[in-house]
């Protein structure tokens, strides 16, 4: 692989006695999409932090475009889009101003920003709710405005969280599109989700993370993913459980 331009390297963090990511390693590549997927708390969203500079991991090294998230260059921040947790906009700008306004913080010239937000409003199918205020947005909406601002400016790495928890089936399959279009423009996507069958449409990798730990990588293309993913969980629980047992039984 070319240099990474999104990189976890030996990651591990913990919430006091609660191990949220346990030595998690992966690069995603220009122009390449990688899934992370896992149960309900298995550090998805952690991971995705780490990277985005929200979260000083304990031990190991994320890196955006080369860089450490927690202080990247300005002119790196221009190149990055993020989506995770709470969509960053500004509830008392509408739609288009929300737009034009991360159009701008993400260096396009004033005279591009208009254009920019127009063409972004109409690739995650906001037409109608073009001049309402962010705050009246319904959720599956202001989830649409957020990929929207972390989109427009075509990062060369983007980091998306649930980006489709949200939506309706239009709004998946549009997201879906705008993922994939970029990538094929040499974005480097690392995006998480419950939702294996709809990762499979556009990963070139997928990333099973389980308790913390990457647990194995499925084929985006082969059959039975959602029985491979359940087998992989349950041999990680196996190993678990036997380690536990063989720690409990050997001598002090
Ligand atoms: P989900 O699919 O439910 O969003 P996830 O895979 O994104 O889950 P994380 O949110 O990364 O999982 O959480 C990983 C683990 O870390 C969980 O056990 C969670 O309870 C714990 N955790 C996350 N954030 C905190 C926090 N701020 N304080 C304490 N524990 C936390």
């Amino acid at each position: 692989m070319t240099t990474p331009a999104l990189l976890l390297d030996d990651v591990a963090h913990a919430f006091g006695a609660r191990v949220a990511l346990d030595h998690l390693t992966l690069a995603v590549g220009p122009g390449q999409v990688t899934a992370l997927i896992g149960l309900n708390g298995a550090g998805k969203t952690t991971a995705l932090r780490a990277l985005a500079g929200r979260l000083r991991p304990t031990r190991g090294t994320a890196r955006v475009l080369g860089h450490d998230p927690a202080t990247l260059p300005a002119a790196v921040a221009l190149r990055f889009g993020q989506a995770v947790e709470t969509p960053l906009v500004y509830p008392e700008l509408t739609v288009t101003e929300n737009l034009r306004c991360a159009a701008l913080l993400h260096g396009l010239s004033g005279r591009d920003a208009a254009p920019a937000a127009d063409a972004a409003v109409g690739r995650v199918g906001l037409d109608p709710w073009r001049h309402a205020l962010a705050r009246t947005l319904s959720m599956g909406n202001r989830q649409r405005l957020g990929i929207a601002c972390a989109t427009l400016h075509r990062p060369a790495a983007l980091i998306l969280d649930e980006p489709t928890s949200a939506l309706d089936p239009q709004g998946v399959v549009l997201v879906r599109g705008l993922v994939r279009d970029l990538a094929d423009d040499g974005t480097a996507v690392l995006v998480s989700s419950h939702h294996l069958d709809e990762v499979a449409r556009i990963a070139d990798e997928i990333v099973v993370l389980h308790a913390g730990r990457d647990v194995g990588r499925l084929e985006p293309g082969g059959t039975d993913l959602e029985q491979r993913f359940f087998a992989m969980v349950l041999a990680a629980d196996t190993r678990a459980a036997d380690t536990r047992a063989a720690d409990a039984g050997s001598p002090p």
